[in-house]
Parts: C-alpha cells; structure tokens; sequence
C-alpha cells in the first residue's frame, strides 16, 4: 500500500553537513584514522564532562562494549538479568560463556524488579545485568543492596540512559560498570558506537587494554582482547553532535510533554510514567495498549502501517522466547509473567527531535480515532 507518510519511530540526529567538513579535513591532515587518535580522546573528555562521569571508554558499539565490561570484570557462572530488553543485553552473556538467569519486571517501569532477584540467585550467580529500560533508571539502591549481600557484580545496560540523571547525578555512576550505545537509533549517535562508563583509572586501563587486544606496548599483550575501538571519523562526528544535542533533547521533551497531555483521556492507553529522573532523555514514548482499548495492540500497530506511520514493538517478542534462550529454565512465561504481559501491549510511538507537529498530531489521531 503506498502512502505519502513515512514515520519512524527514530531518526538520526544529523547536524548540517557542512558543520562535519572541517572535522574532516582535520582527519586527513592528522592521517590518524583510529587507535585512540586525537578526536578519540577528545571526545572521551567531552563525554565525561556532558554526562557527568569520571573514566570513559569508547567502543565501536555497544554490544562489544557489554562484552569487554563482562571480560573486564572476569564474569562467568550465571548472570541474572532482564528478559524485557534489546537481544544484545543477553547475547553479551551467551558470548561470553555465561548462562542468563532471567527475572520478572517490574510493572510501573518495567526494569528488573529488585524484590524477584534474590530468588534467582544460587551459588553460580556472579552478577546482576539490569537495563535502564528507555532511559528510566532501575531501582539502583535496591539492586546495590542485594549486590552487596551476595558479593555480586553490577554491571548495567544503559544502552537507553544516555544523559540521564537522579538527585545523585548521571545514573551511569551506579553499579560496577555501565554501557552506553551511540548506534544511529539512539538519542546521541556516532554512526555506530558505544562506551563504558568506569569507575577509576585503573578500571579505564584495563578495559583500553581489553578493546585493543589486550596490547599494552609492542611487546606485551596481557589479555586476550577484542577489537573495539572506535575510528576517528565516529568521535569526530560524536564531538559535533554534542553541539546539537541540547536543541534534540529539548525537541524530544516538547514532543513527549504533549503525546502524555492528548493520550491522558484516551481510555486504555497508558503511558509510562518516569522513575524518578531529574533529567529525562525522552529517548523513547512507549505506550501500554490495555483490554480497554477498542483495538489490541497489534492491530493498533497494522493500522499505524497502513498510515505510515511505524511504531514498533519494543520489547516484543521477550528476549527469552528467541530460540538460543527459550530452553532456559528461567525463559517460561510463568516466570515472567509482568515482561509477558508488556511484550504483549507495549507500542513505542515515533519520537525524535526532527519529528514535525502535525506528524505528532497524525499519530495522537490514529489513537484517538478508534469508534
Ligand atoms: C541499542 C541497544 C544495545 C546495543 O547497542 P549497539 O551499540 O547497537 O551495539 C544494547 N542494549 C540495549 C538495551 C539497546 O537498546
């Protein structure tokens, strides 16, 4: 069917062409392409000084940084985490030789829920993987406290939390490790990439070790490491879309303000509440399509097709349904059943600074239209 709409839910943030030519000019006079060249460690200092964080590592994108972070922190055994999430929360762990442990979520912010972790740990458990799912933060004080009781790590998915902040700060300070992903879907973008946002110096070193093979100078090779470094030209785009970024995230904040004001009065549209942040990203607008409604969700989703209009089932299917996690014993919907009811209602709604008014207005109608 063709249609004059194309809606996404995302769109890259893209700054003015002309804006990036200099950057590159700068590359091809430099001739240094990669291995922590001069944009690389510029942009590591401005990530740290935008976010609000000590040490930052730059990867090529976030999956491999989730990986490294696993390495880093010498993760085996099982690792209990979120089975409402993008694939690359659990893949990370499958690559790493580490058996998933999944656990329910919580039904207000659907993130892991806190009061169901203790339950899923036995004497293989090494760590807690949560995700700050579409950037709202997960109960961070709750998760440290049973970390703390069982000597586990903490290492969190941030993927979504770009930018995010409580009363304390940038959300990325908890736990042992955090992972930030730049892909081109997300609220700051390099093209591709990604980060782990460290604790100390010392912790820095030894994950810029683990993303460059594990070489320390010609000689010596400490570890067996990746390849995840990020390129030149990906921090030099990094550094000129942090210009652009307050305008997007302001955009963002005006979009998501009004969908939450037209959507209150439609019955059987829910809207996620936030987790407390001070500082919200908006990187996403999911909505809860409930029995009220006049229309399941996946008939909500075909007729935003028809419209052009193309919202997405974030998070559908659960990530334990897919076929490398659904033996699992902890993969039966009776084990989660909050995340399966999510999977089943949620539809993120497009939201991205370019987005126009009456493209806004286009979607709320679609919702609202119903008989
Ligand atoms: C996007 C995303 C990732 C993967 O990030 P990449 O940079 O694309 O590898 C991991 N986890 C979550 C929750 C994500 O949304």
């Amino acid at each position: 069917m063709n249609t004059k709409n194309n809606i996404f839910v995302t769109q890259p943030l893209l700054p003015p062409l002309e804006e990036f030519i200099p950057y590159l000019e700068k590359i091809w006079e430099n001739k240094i392409l990669t291995n922590g060249g001069p944009f690389h460690q510029q942009l590591e200092k401005a990530l740290c000084e935008y976010l609000g964080v000590e040490y930052i590592a730059l990867f090529t994108n976030a999956t491999i940084a989730l990986v490294t972070a696993l390495q880093a922190l010498r993760i085996t055994g099982e690792v209990i985490t979120t089975p409402y999430s993008f694939v690359a929360t659990a893949h990370s762990l499958l690559w790493n030789g580490i058996k998933p442990v999944f656990v329910d979520i919580d039904p207000d912010t659907l993130n892991l829920d806190p009061t169901k972790i203790e339950a899923a740990i036995t004497p293989n458990t090494t760590a807690i993987m949560p995700v700050h799912c579409y950037g709202h933060p997960c109960d961070v004080e709750a998760i440290q406290k049973i970390a703390d009781v069982y000597n586990l790590k903490v290492i969190y998915d941030a993927a979504h939390a770009f930018g995010v902040k409580d009363e304390h700060g940038s959300v990325l300070n908890y736990g042992d490790l955090s992972v930030i992903s730049f892909h081109a879907t997300k609220v700051f973008n390099t093209f591709e990439g990604g980060a782990i946002v460290c604790p100390d110096a010392k912790t820095k070193q030894r994950i810029d070790h683990l993303k460059n093979f594990g070489i320390v100078d010609e000689v010596t090779v400490v570890a067996p490491g990746i390849n995840g470094k990020m390129s030149e030209f990906n921090a030099a785009f990094g550094l000129l879309q942090l210009q652009h970024l307050d305008n997007a995230m302001q955009r963002r904040k005006v979009i998501d303000n009004y969908y939450r004001e037209q959507l209150a009065a439609v019955s059987g549209i829910q809207c996620l509440g936030d987790a407390g942040e001070v500082i919200a990203n908006y990187s996403y607008f999911p909505i809860l399509v409930q029995p009220e409604y006049p229309m399941t969700r996946d008939a909500l989703y075909a007729k935003f097709r028809e419209q052009g209009i193309y919202a997405r089932r974030y998070f559908y299917p659960l990530i334990a349904d897919f076929p490398m996690y659904r033996g699992l014993p902890t993969s039966q919907h009776g084990n989660l059943p909050v995340a399966a009811d999510a999977a089943a209602k949620v539809l993120c709604l497009p939201i991205h600074p370019a987005l126009k008014q009456q493209d806004v207005e286009l979607v709320i109608g679609v919702i609202s239209a119903i008989p």
